[in-house]
């Protein structure tokens, strides 16, 4: 069920928790600005998801609210995910879903990272 990336940040959505080592997950990367792991539910040969490390709730409450520093130290590290993966040369996609009508489901921001594989036009 898609969020309301309106609604205050909810520090006991499943990536705070994963964020503060509650529950597990596959750890791609960590840096102080972000940490990135594997999708439990992958749609493409490699998915990864890159979340920052604060209380976000979306693209747009991240880009209105977060530091310079961070904003900065998280794209830095969406970005060298994606040449630690080796997926400069092929390509890759990035995705982030904002609110109802993005889709988005977990209440903490997230960008996909989608590679391995010719992905199409579009991932819905
Ligand atoms: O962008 P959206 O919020 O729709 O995507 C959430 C993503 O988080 C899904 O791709 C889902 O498989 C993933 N997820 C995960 N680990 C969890 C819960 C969700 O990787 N524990």
């Amino acid at each position: 069920m898609p969020i309301d990336a309106t609604l205050p940040y909810d520090d006991q959505n499943v990536f705070a928790k994963i964020l503060r080592g509650e529950i597990p997950s596959k750890k791609v990367y960590e840096d102080d600005f972000a940490l990135a792991f594997h999708d439990i539910a992958p749609q493409a040969p490699v998915h990864v998801l890159v979340i920052p490390k604060g209380p976000y709730v979306s693209w747009d409450d991240f880009s209105a609210h977060a530091p310079a520093d961070l904003i900065a130290g998280f794209v830095r590290a969406v970005g060298k995910v994606a040449r630690d993966l080796g997926l400069v040369e092929s390509g890759y996609r990035l995705l982030g879903n904002v609110g109802g009508h993005g889709g988005q489901e977990v209440p903490h921001l997230h960008v996909h990272l989608f590679g391995g594989a010719p992905l199409g036009p579009m991932l819905a």
